[in-house]
C-alpha cells in the first residue's frame, strides 16, 4: 500500500485557501500537535481544526486527490501515538466538534459530537438522572470520539463494558470522503454487517467519527466501597474470584501490587498500614496487596453487598479494611488507586506503560511471573489496573534514559506472557504506533490478512492514519 506523507507547498496553499482560519501552518498549532500522552514527538504538516462533518469530508477528498496523508485527532490523551502524523500529514482535530446535540430522556440515548469531553457527558447526563457508564482515568480530558476510535475502558468495566458497548450507531467519514451512518438508534439492530462495531476501536484508520448516538443507563442511587489489605496477590485475587462467584457483580474492583502499595501506603489510614509488614512509604520487599471494590445500587443494596465483600474479604484473610461507604471517604479510597500513575512516573526517568490483559484467574499467576522479567533485564515494575477485568497496568521503569533498551526489551517479554497466559497486549490503551511491531505476535496472519484487507478495501489510498496498527515495514 502506498505511504502517504505530507501535501506539497502548493497543496498546503490549496487547502488554506479551502478551509481559510480553520487551517493552521504556524509553529504553535503544530507543536501543540505534535505529541500525546505516549511520549512520542511527529509533528505535522498543518492542522485542520475542523467546525463540521462537511469539512472532514472534503479534506478527506483532498487528501485523496493529492495523496496526503490525515491523522485523526481528539484531546491527544492516547498512550500510544495514534493521533500523531508520523509521516507529516495534515492532523484533523476534532475537539471543536464538541456539541452535546441531545439527551433523550424518553429513549434514554445521548446524541453527541466527537469532541465532547468524556466527563461533560457524564455530568450532562447525570443532571437528567442518567448515566454514561465508561469511566477512563482519563475522562476529565478525554473526547468521547477518542475514547470510541480506541474502545476506551475503566474500572466500571468489570460491571458496564466498554465504550462499544454504549454506542448505538454513528455518523462517519470514510476515508474516501463518503459519509456513512451506521447502527440505529435502538437498544436491538441486527440488520446488515455492525459496522459500528467495527469503526469503534480502529484507531481512527477506518473512518473519522462525525457523531455518535449512545446508550445511556438509569444513574444508580447510590456508590460505596471498601479498600482491604492481603498478605499476598494470591489471596487478593481469590477474595475477588468470591465476591463474583458468591453473587455480586461490584461496579468496580482494582488492585494494587506489593510495590505500587508502598508507593501509596502513606495515603492510608493507620490502622490499615499497620497491616503492612515493613515501614508504609519506604520501598521495601513485603508481599502485600490491596483491592478496591465498589458497588452501587441503592443505599440499602450498596450497604449489604459492601457488608458481605467486608465478610468475604475477612474470610480470605484480609490483613486490613478500610470501609467507604460515603462520598467523602469514597473519594480518599479512590485517591489511593488514582496516586498510583503518578508516583510512578515521577519516580523514574523511563517509564513505559504496558496495558496488557489476562484472563482473571491468571492475574495471579502472571504477576508471580514478572520478578523473573525484573532480574533478567534490570528494571523495575509495578502492577496495578483492574482485578475484575484482568486489564493489568504494568509500568516498567529505570532510572537512566540509557536503560530506555532494556525497558523495551523487558515490555516485549510481558506482552509475549501475557499471551502466553491467554491474554492480549492491550486491555484499553490499542496499538498505535508504539505497539505495531508487536501486532503479529497477536493476530495470525489470516487474521492479519483480513485486517489489511478491510482497511484497502476502505482506505485504498491509505491516506486515513497510514502507518498505525499493522507493522510498519509491511504497511
Ligand atoms: C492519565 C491518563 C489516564 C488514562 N486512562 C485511561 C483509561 O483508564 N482507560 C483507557 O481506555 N484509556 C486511558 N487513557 C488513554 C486515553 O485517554 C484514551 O485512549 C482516550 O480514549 C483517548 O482519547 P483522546 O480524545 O485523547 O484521543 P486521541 O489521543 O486524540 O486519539 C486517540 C486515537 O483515536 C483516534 N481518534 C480520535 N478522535 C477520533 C475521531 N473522532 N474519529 C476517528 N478517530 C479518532 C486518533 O486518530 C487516535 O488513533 C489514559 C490516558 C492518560 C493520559
Amino acid at each position: 500500500m502506498p505511504y502517504p506523507g505530507a501535501p506539497s507547498p502548493e497543496i498546503l496553499t490549496l487547502l488554506t485557501r479551502e478551509f481559510g482560519a480553520d487551517l493552521f501552518t504556524g509553529a504553535e498549532a503544530l507543536s501543540g500537535r505534535s505529541r500525546d500522552e505516549s511520549g512520542v514527538c511527529l509533528a505535522p504538516a498543518a492542522v485542520l481544526l475542523a467546525r463540521d462533518e462537511a469539512q472532514v469530508a472534503r479534506l478527506l477528498l483532498l487528501a485523496n486527490a493529492h495523496g496526503f496523508a490525515v491523522v485523526p485527532r481528539g484531546a491527544g490523551t492516547g498512550l500510544a501515538g495514534g493521533c500523531l502524523a508520523e509521516t507529516g500529514g495534515v492532523v484533523l482535530d476534532l475537539s471543536s466538534m464538541n456539541r452535546i446535540i441531545a439527551i433523550d430522556t424518553n429513549s434514554v440515548t445521548a446524541m453527541v459530537e466527537p469532541g465532547v469531553l468524556t466527563g461533560d457527558l457524564r455530568r450532562a447526563a447525570r443532571a437528567q438522572g442518567l448515566f454514561y457508564p465508561p469511566d477512563p482515568a482519563s475522562l476529565g480530558t478525554s473526547t468521547i470520539g477518542g475514547n470510541a476510535a480506541t474502545n476506551a475502558g475503566g474500572p466500571a468495566c468489570v460491571k458496564y463494558g466498554t465504550t462499544r458497548d454504549y454506542v448505538l450507531g454513528l455518523s462517519a467519514v470514510l476515508p474516501t470522503g463518503e459519509i456513512i451512518q451506521t447502527g440505529t438508534a435502538t437498544r436491538k439492530g441486527v440488520v446488515g454487517y455492525d459496522l459500528t462495531r467495527l469503526l469503534v476501536g480502529s484507531e481512527g484508520t477506518l473512518g473519522v467519527i462525525t457523531r455518535l448516538t449512545l446508550k445511556l443507563l438509569p444513574h444508580p442511587a447510590h456508590q460505596a466501597c471498601l479498600a482491604a489489605v492481603f498478605p499476598d496477590l494470591d489471596a487478593a485475587m481469590r477474595a475477588v474470584i468470591s465476591v463474583m462467584t458468591r453473587g455480586h457483580l461490584p461496579s468496580a474492583m482494582e488492585f494494587l501490587d506489593a510495590r505500587c502499595l508502598r508507593l501509596v501506603g502513606d495515603l492510608l489510614p493507620e490502622h490499615v498500614r499497620a497491616g503492612l509488614s515493613d515501614a508504609p512509604g519506604a520501598p521495601g520487599e513485603g508481599s502485600e496487596a490491596l483491592v478496591l471494590i465498589e458497588c452501587d445500587g441503592t443505599l440499602e443494596e450498596t450497604a449489604r453487598a459492601c457488608a458481605d465483600i467486608e465478610a468475604i474479604c475477612r474470610e480470605i484473610g484480609a490483613l486490613g479494611i478500610l470501609p467507604a461507604p460515603d462520598e467523602a471517604s469514597r473519594e480518599r479510597v479512590w485517591k489511593v488507586r488514582r496516586s498510583v500513575s503518578t508516583r510512578i512516573h515521577d519516580s523514574c526517568a523511563v517509564y513505559i506503560p504496558e496495558d496488557i490483559a489476562v484472563p482473571i484467574g491468571k492475574i495471579a499467576d502472571m504477576v508471580a511471573a514478572l520478578p523473573a522479567v525484573e532480574a533478567r533485564h534490570g528494571i523495575t515494575l509495578y502492577a496495578f489496573g483492574h482485578a475484575g477485568d484482568g486489564n493489568i497496568h504494568l509500568n516498567l521503569t529505570a532510572p537512566e534514559e540509557g536503560d530506555r533498551p532494556r525497558v523495551e526489551a523487558a515490555a516485549e517479554e510481558c506482552v509475549r506472557l501475557a499471551l502466553a497466559f491467554g491474554g492480549t497486549m492491550s486491555g484499553e490503551h490499542g496499538v498505535g504506533l508504539t505497539k505495531r511491531h508487536l501486532l503479529p505476535l497477536e493476530i495470525a496472519p489470516v487474521s492479519l490478512r483480513v485486517q489489511r484487507g478491510i482497511k484497502a478495501l476502505l482506505d485504498p489510498n491509505n491516506i486515513l492514519n497510514p502507518g498505525k496498527l499493522f507493522p510498519k515495514e509491511t504497511a
